[in-house]
């Protein structure tokens, strides 16, 4: 066969790219094509700082490509329609994918598998590209079930599978002549009007080869001993790289399970983290939106506390300091996830799914899979088997920010407040509470715990 379709989605790389190596295998010529699909934006999931990063990524994917003799063919539609045509224009008889678990993108194959039969040409969908394995290799054996509700039984099972052999880049990428294309699109082009937070990372493959290769050699190491501590900011900062694609799980895997140190083990553990989830969603897509365990909750929503948590103006400055290096930087430390998510479903008792939204609005790293399922987690409503634990921010701050400096970075207002005082400002007094400009606590703590246990039928 002549010609072939790699139609790049959450795959935006060179390296370890079992779409492209296919396509290549395939045919003699290869169209690398990436479609803007308005329906991406109009369902809500094209914002600023992910527009930011995709406009980077496809400028990278690009430059990559033109390297090797080949370039990126832009073009904007429905991305079914779009790729049959594109298809029909080359003469191509086959179009490469790789596998993917939300409900968008099992139905977009489902359609494209159809469109494309129509017109005698063939589909194929590769899987272990956007996950390190595929979903369905890791399945609780002899039960009949079709994905893992809990995380330990997974990992081992997802261990002792293993990830399959990383593939090298293609040193060439022929592409045949005259294929029309658009101009790569600029952020504004992806997210008319939109406002990118200041803070956001460099996208792309090479952006995130760099990152990873600097924090193997400075950050991998005492990962397992700092990965909660939330001044240190010890983590890889990977998460943007790996949701676009820019950098393959797979790889990532092999490069940290030949070390020997226990931090690559911690940080092999959550890619393992990452391909649960994936295959949560992948078996019951509706999760993104819906309890995947409910817990009959009736959820309250005081529109007043809600701003002040997105504001982070709530009073606790543990909190609000997670949610301004949100809003600054479209991402997030996980602990800083884990204690905003509790404060928001727990102590004020608001639907996961308002938080969930908020974080997608913003996080560069916004992830369907990932994020609707840690709301989830923390909520109570997903698969940690302590539902109902609650994260008191006083005793978190204690733990992971015990100096206070995480605090002093992100909420500004407070920073002369020395050391652990900082997670208090409520207890200055007169004159001393009223020289900072920071509001009360939006809530009693004891009275929220209190609420939520109520709530959940707990007492
Ligand atoms: P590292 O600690 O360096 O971990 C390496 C990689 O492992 C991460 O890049 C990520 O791909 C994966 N990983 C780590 N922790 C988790 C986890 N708990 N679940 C799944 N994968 C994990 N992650 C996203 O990628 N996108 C999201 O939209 C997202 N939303 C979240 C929402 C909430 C409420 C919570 C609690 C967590 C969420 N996470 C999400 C998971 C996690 O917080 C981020 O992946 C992590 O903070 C990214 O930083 P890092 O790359 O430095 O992670």
């Amino acid at each position: 066969m002549d010609v072939a379709v790699c139609l790049f989605s959450s795959d935006l790389r060179l390296h370890d790219q079992p779409v492209l190596r296919a396509a290549l295998r395939s045919a003699t010529r290869v169209v690398p094509l990436f479609v803007v699909d308005p329906g991406v934006a109009d369902a809500g999931f094209m914002v600023p700082n992910r527009a930011a990063f995709l406009a980077d990524a496809l400028a990278d994917l690009d430059a990559g490509l033109r390297e090797r003799g080949g370039r990126l063919v832009i073009r904007t539609g429905d991305v079914v329609t779009e790729t049959c045509r594109v298809a029909a224009e080359t003469g191509a008889g086959q179009v490469h994918l790789a596998a993917g678990v939300s409900g968008y993108a099992l139905r977009r194959e489902r359609r494209l598998r159809a469109e494309l039969a129509a017109a005698g040409r063939t589909l194929v969908v590769h899987d272990a590209v956007i996950t390190a394995l595929p979903p369905a290799a890791v399945l609780p054996s002899g039960t009949g079930r079709d994905h893992f509700a809990v995380f330990t039984p997974y990992f081992r099972r997802w261990r002792a599978e293993g990830v399959r052999p990383v593939l090298s880049a293609p040193r060439s990428v022929p592409v045949p002549e005259g294929v029309r294309s658009q101009e790569l699109p600029s952020a504004d082009v992806l997210c008319p009007g939109g406002k990118p937070s200041p803070g956001l990372p460099v996208g792309g493959e090479r952006a995130g080869r760099r990152r990873f290769a600097a924090w193997q050699r400075s950050g991998m190491a005492d990962y397992q001993d700092r990965q909660d501590d939330l001044p240190a900011d010890a983590t890889s900062r990977l998460s943007p790289y790996l949701h676009f694609g820019c950098l393959s799980p797979a790889e990532l895997v092999h490069k940290a399970a030949g070390r020997p140190d226990a931090g690559a083990a911690a940080f092999v553990r959550q890619l393992a983290w990452r391909d649960f989830h994936h295959q949560v969603l992948a078996a019951r897509p509706g999760a993104a939106h819906t309890d995947y365990r409910t817990r009959h909750d009736h959820w309250r929503h005081d529109e007043d506390e809600v701003r002040a948590w997105m504001e982070g103006r709530t009073g606790f400055p543990v909190v609000d300091a997670g949610m301004r290096q949100l809003l600054h930087e479209g991402w997030l430390h996980n602990r800083a996830r884990m204690l905003v998510a509790s404060f928001l479903t727990k102590t004020l008792y608001v639907d996961w799914r308002v938080g969930a939204r908020h974080f997608l609005d913003l996080l560069v790293d916004g992830d369907l899979a990932n994020n609707q399922l840690n709301w989830q987690w923390m909520a109570g409503t997903g698969t940690d088997t302590r539902p109902h634990r609650v994260l008191n921010p006083l005793a978190q701050a204690r733990r992971f920010d015990p100096q206070g400096d995480y605090v002093r970075r992100w909420v500004p207002e407070l920073s002369g407040l020395a050391g652990p005082a900082v997670h208090r400002p409520w207890r200055l007094t007169g004159a001393e509470r009223a020289a900072y400009d920071y509001p009360d606590p939006v809530v009693d703590l004891a009275d929220g715990l209190a609420r939520f246990r109520r709530a959940r039928g707990l007492e």
